[in-house]
């Protein structure tokens, strides 16, 4: 990629605006867009992947380390397993946020709004304190399911997701601790990176995102609990969408603006309202954060009614059955659709899942755990993602090659004495998906939509 390019094709109005903003710095901001942007990731510390330490580490989360180049993920099992994220460095921050503002270890009940394709989402989801719940949610229906693949590779059994416009959650209001908007923006934070916000940024622009970003934020404060916290981040330096919209919602929403103490040294920008990176300070794109308190609001007053929509119980040996799949039985829920397809969930947040059920049309999705088949029980993909799956079920480890053959859904060889039935595939101790050892051949679960596309023997 030619970032000489890119950078000299910045907008004329945007570099006018980011003068002002910058003054005399501005030289150097233009001169780091010309820069290669830097690769890192976020472990999860749920799986536990590899031994990071030789990397170096991103300032201000404990499980995030930069690359000292960019390799093709898909062609690393330890991605496909949830090992980590690949997340840009700057928006890691939320997490030193968090555990500045959100000390108290209480659980939590956590809705991020505009959640696809999931990096804050799995970051909460390690964030969050124990008995927690975090709903994902993503309007857009064709970002839904890269979102749902990235919580379910990510594993945590606590974390659900749903689609709806914010105005959908209106039945909801009071009812989260913690909202993050992570607003659709003109996304100016991001031109080192991806060419088309170049193009597709203009000043009307701008004011249109601005204008969005009300209309969400408006939605989610109602959201938030008395003394909750709303979260409002952006990918993009201008004041419109950013300081504009932070003084509004202390001005005519009636939030307190809250302050977090971030280390001279890490080069993050105080503003007016909210704090900033931008990528000639730290080594991140352009990131905007500012964090609320909800001063006001209504708690919440909402009563579970129905049954979770059209599911049911299942029958006692079904039940029996699934405890040798889960660890800690005793501490989940199973329901049943009617196609007999098995969801599972905490006990702990069976109240709160029966109320997002009342609320919401659709309810949330839950998380797959398989389907009886006759006698047999077919485990579904998420369960072998979750950390809920039992952690003693007989598994192989394959080798990478054999790994990314599995990933892309390929026929693999077990040896001869390998035990009969269900086994679970895995790569450095992490579970890659379901196999069925029949004997004379190995049948693949690994669900088609999930499957590497690109030829893994060229690269
Ligand atoms: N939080 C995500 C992450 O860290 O991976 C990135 C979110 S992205 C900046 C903003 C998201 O808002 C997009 O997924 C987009 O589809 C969604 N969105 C677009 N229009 C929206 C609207 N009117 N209301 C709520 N969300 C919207």
């Amino acid at each position: 990629m030619n970032f000489k390019l890119i950078n000299s094709s910045l907008p004329s109005d945007f570099e006018t605006t980011m003068q002002a903003q910058l003054g005399a710095d501005f030289i150097l901001f233009e001169k780091a867009l010309g820069t290669e942007p830097p690769v890192s990731i976020r472990l999860n510390p749920e799986k536990r992947a590899f031994d990071a330490s030789a990397l170096m580490k991103v300032p201000w989360h404990p499980e995030g380390y930069f690359l000292p180049a960019r390799p093709v993920f898909t062609l690393d099992p330890v991605f496909h397993a949830g090992g980590y994220y690949v997340q840009e460095a700057s928006s890691m921050i939320l997490h030193e946020v968090l555990s500045q503002l959100i000390p108290a270890p209480r659980p939590l009940r956590i809705l991020d709004l505009c959640a696809a394709p999931g990096g804050k989402s799995t970051l909460l989801a390690s964030w969050m304190p124990p008995g927690s719940l975090l709903l994902a949610n993503e309007v857009i229906r064709s970002r839904v399911s890269p979102l749902q693949e990235n919580l379910e590779r990510w594993g945590n059994p606590h974390t659900f997701t749903s689609s709806y416009d914010p105005e959908g959650f209106a039945k909801l209001n009071g009812f989260f601790d913690l909202v993050l908007v992570d607003a659709p923006c003109s996304g100016e934070g991001l031109f080192r990176k991806d060419p088309d916000a170049i193009r597709e940024w203009s000043p009307e622009h701008v004011q249109l995102c601005a204008a969005r970003q009300r209309r969400i934020l408006a939605a989610a404060v109602k959201l938030v609990a008395p003394g909750g916290t709303l979260l409002y981040s952006t990918c993009t330096y201008n004041e419109v969408e950013n300081d504009q919209n932070a003084a509004w919602l202390v001005e005519q929403q009636n939030l307190e603006y809250l302050e977090v103490k971030l280390p001279a040294e890490w080069g993050v920008v105080s503003r007016d309202s909210g704090y900033q990176c931008y990528p000639h300070r730290l080594r991140g794109e352009g990131f905007y954060f500012a964090a609320f308190r909800q001063t006001r609001g209504l708690p919440f007053r909402g009563k579970t009614g129905r049954y979770m929509s059209k599911l049911s119980d299942l029958k006692k040996r079904e039940e029996a059955a699934l405890a040798d799949w889960v660890q800690n039985a005793e501490a989940l829920f199973f329901l049943q659709r009617p196609d007999g397809t098995v969801l599972f969930g905490p006990n702990e947040l069976w109240n709160d899942l029966m109320l997002l059920d009342t609320a919401l049309p659709q309810g949330v999705w839950l998380r797959e755990a398989g389907q009886f088949k006759g006698k047999d029980f077919i485990p579904a993909h998420s369960l072998a993602m979750s950390t809920s799956v039992a952690a003693d079920w007989p598994a192989v480890e394959l080798d990478r090659e054999t790994g990314l053959r599995f990933l892309k859904k390929e026929n693999i060889e077990l040896p001869a004495d390998t035990a009969k039935g269900w086994l679970l595939a895995r790569h450095e101790g992490l579970n890659q998906g379901w196999m069925k050892n029949l004997g004379n051949r190995v049948n693949n679960y690994l669900p088609k939509d999930w499957r590497i596309r690109m030829d893994i023997r060229e690269v």
